[in-house]
Formats: C-alpha cells, structure tokens, sequence
C-alpha cells in the first residue's frame, strides 16, 4: 500500500542550524563550526566576519566538528517552562577543536555523584518534537525537529 511506503520516511528538520542531519544512508549527523583559515581558531555559530584571535578578515571555512568531547561543566535545572521535563543537565561540552558546546546531557542520572569534570561524552540526536509544514507541491506534511545532546561515551576508547 502506497501509504506505508511513505510511513518512516518522515522529513527531519534539525533544531538549528549548527546541526546537519545525514542526507544518505550511512551518514552521521554532525556539528559544524567555522575555522579561521590564518590561525585555525575554530567558533560556533555562522555569521562571522572575522577571527577574534587574530584578527583576520573571513571567510571562515565550514568545518566538521568532532562527536566526541569532554564535560566541561553542567548544571543540575530543578525548574524550568511548562513543559519541560525537569531535572535535566545542562552542560558546556568542550570539543577536540577547540570550541564548547552548550547541550543537555542525557542517559545519565542528574546525579553530581554520577557526573565528573572532564568525564568523555558524545554525541547523539533524538526528535523532540514534530511540526507541520507545507512542501514544495504546497501539501501539508509532518516533519521531526530532530535535537543534539551529549551523553556519556559509550565505549572507553576516548
Ligand atoms: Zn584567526
């Protein structure tokens, strides 16, 4: 049936613009940053002119950035919007780039005891909500907002 063809294959929209969904199988999803290409400092976030570091004039280059980081710091929010499911971890994650990353850490507790400084982390994308939107023949459909958080690293290589 021509229906279930189509079910699974829902569009995914990511969260912001940092975030790049894979657009083949196989792929990974990823963030990216922008490197300065006279010193190789390295920002999030698009729409920079120049390097803060040493100055140069863009372009910045458009790079890949690591799956993998450390914890740099977290908090434990006890109260939030409605809504919002607490108590979640927010936490700053310090990429191999040199750049940090403001995420939730998921699957694990919200437990001080449970969370160390610098403890290795990765990345991983969920949907977290879905939204409707009309496509280019004009046809309302669903598509999932698909979100990055960190969680702890799943195998001790790093
Ligand atoms: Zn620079």
């Amino acid at each position: 049936m021509a229906a279930e063809a189509s079910a699974g294959e829902r569009k995914q929209r990511p969260i912001a613009p940092m975030l790049r969904l894979p657009t083949a199988p196989g792929e990974k999803p990823y963030l990216v940053g922008y490197r300065c290409q006279a010193c190789g400092a390295t920002y999030i976030g698009e729409g920079r002119i120049g390097c803060s570091k040493c100055t140069a004039i863009g372009p910045l280059q458009e790079v890949r950035l690591s799956d993998r980081g450390s914890l740099y710091v977290y908090s434990i929010v006890h109260q939030s919007v409605p809504g919002v499911p607490v108590p979640y971890i927010a936490a700053i994650v310090d990429l191999p780039e040199g750049v940090s990353v403001r995420c939730n850490l998921v699957d694990i507790d919200p437990d001080p005891a449970k969370l160390k400084f610098g403890m290795p982390v990765e990345m991983v994308t969920r949907k977290v909500r879905d939204r409707k939107e009309k496509n280019a023949e004009g046809v309302e459909e669903t598509v999932d907002i698909i979100a990055f958080f960190f969680r702890p690293s799943q195998n001790s290589e790093s």
